[in-house]
């Protein structure tokens, strides 16, 4: 496909995805997305989407690692 925001074209790569669900952030390897070799925009299908939240709803997930994460603000 092409980048709907450069116009760049997408190749199928697994990524490591931030995704949220029920409040929660997980981060998940091995996502299949498109990704844009001029911009680097990530798109992914509803249907992986979907798998992801259903996996995470089941609490099935392997848990590879747990990481800390810092929240931060711009400096004024
Ligand atoms: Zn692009």
């Amino acid at each position: 496909m092409n980048c709907e925001f450069c116009e760049g074209t997408t190749i199928t790569r697994k990524v490591r995805k931030v995704h949220w669900f029920a409040h929660q952030l997980t981060i998940v390897d091995g996502v299949e997305a498109e990704v844009c070799q001029g911009c680097g925009e990530r798109y992914y299908h509803a249907t992986t989407l979907n798998a992801i939240d259903r996996m995470l709803q089941t609490g099935r997930q392997v848990v590879k690692e747990e990481l800390r994460v810092q929240v931060v603000g711009m400096p004024a």
